[in-house]
């Protein structure tokens, strides 16, 4: 059976981001987290279960999550 699980790709607009804590906080799976500065950096990509709060959340618009498309799960 082919594996069905999602993968999301979590970037950041550094330019755009104010640090401001929210979208690590929100994050329900800790795929995000408090890096340098209070600015987010990425935890561990493979938690993200692209739920998009980080997304929708952030005030400036400086994530963006993208589906992977059609990837096997590489373990
Ligand atoms: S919610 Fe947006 S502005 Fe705030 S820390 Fe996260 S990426 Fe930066
Ligand atoms: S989409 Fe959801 S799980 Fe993924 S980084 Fe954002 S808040 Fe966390």
């Amino acid at each position: 059976m082919v594996s069905l699980k999602k993968h999301y790709l979590v970037k950041f607009n550094y330019d755009l981001c104010k640090a401001c804590g929210i979208c690590y906080t929100v994050c329900p799976t800790q795929a995000i987290r408090k890096g340098k500065g209070n600015a987010p950096v990425i935890a561990d990509e493979k938690a993200c279960i692209g739920c998009k709060q980080c997304e929708r959340l952030c005030p400036d618009f400086a994530i963006d999550i993208i589906e992977k498309e059609g990837e096997d799960d590489h373990v």
